[in-house]
């Protein structure tokens, strides 16, 4: 569900309460959280915190040996002094009374500590384009070689990291261009109008502090406002803000797809 805005602020707030903080005390609540490592305590006990960065939809902290690679997927929540909770799974405590712990409802995310190599070659292997940093060369090379409806291949994080089922929709109704049009059909305006809206949604989406959908809060416990500005996610049947015509839906790569049949192509 967090897609790259609302994991930006995760870490954006993390870097605020956290940084340069020493790892003081772990307790594992939930084995399947850090993948069964049986010595996740013990590399990550005494340990400096030196970074917090995102890269697509994963959060990294830099250890002053390693990395803990966090990935939130579903209903994962990393916070700061939270509540603990029978959701709780992982505390890493900072002092006596400060401490930063995971919860999660569905316990699909995972905690994973990682040498430097090993996280470069995770990162490699698994992680597509940084949309912020990307340039258009880049992205037209990386996209071109898909075929297929155009939104499953904006999903794909091996192509591009960090935009999931909201921000493609929004993305797609913005540059005029219907999520299951084919991806090798499109032209180098169409292109061109996706590169801009993935970096200017993303941007402001960014700013809103994301988009809260269920129950999606930074690690400061904060809420987004993007939700207010979706112009066709969640809003299957209302009025196109283009058109005014009614908005339609579809399933692409088994995901829920509102957009608007007469004013985006395809
Ligand atoms: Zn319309």
């Amino acid at each position: 569900m967090p897609e790259l805005p609302e994991v930006e602020n995760v870490v954006r707030g993390l870097k605020k309460n956290i940084l340069n903080k020493k790892i003081c005390g772990v307790e594992v609540l939930t084995e399947s959280i850090i993948n069964g490592d049986q010595n996740f305590t013990q590399k990550v006990q005494g340990q400096i915190i030196e970074d917090i960065q995102r890269r697509g939809k994963y959060i990294i902290i830099k250890l002053n040996q390693g990395n803990l690679l966090i990935h939130l997927r579903m209903t994962g929540k990393l916070l700061y002094n939270g509540d603990k909770d029978k959701h709780t799974h992982l505390i890493l405590y900072l002092s006596q009374d400060t401490w930063l712990s995971y919860k999660d409802v569905r316990k699909f995310g995972r905690i994973l500590y990682l040498s430097d190599s090993q996280l470069q070659n995770y990162l490699a292997t698994k992680v597509g384009l940084e949309p912020l940093e990307m340039s258009f060369e880049e992205f037209s090379q990386r996209i071109m070689k898909k075929k297929g409806p155009i939104k499953k291949n904006l999903l794909d994080q091996g192509v591009i990291a960090g935009i999931g089922n909201i921000y493609a929709d929004e993305i797609l109704f913005a540059s005029g261009v219907k999520p299951q049009y084919p991806t090798e059909k499109l032209d180098p305006a169409d292109l061109k109008a996706i590169y801009e809206n993935i970096k200017s949604i993303l941007a402001i989406a960014i700013e809103a502090g994301g988009s809260t959908i269920r129950d999606y809060v930074d690690s400061t416990g904060k809420a987004g406002d993007f939700q207010n500005f979706h112009k066709v996610y969640g809003r299957f049947g209302q009025a196109c803000v283009r058109c005014n015509s009614s908005l339609d839906k579809t399933k692409i790569a088994g995901r829920t797809t509102v957009f608007c049949p007469d004013c985006q192509k395809g």
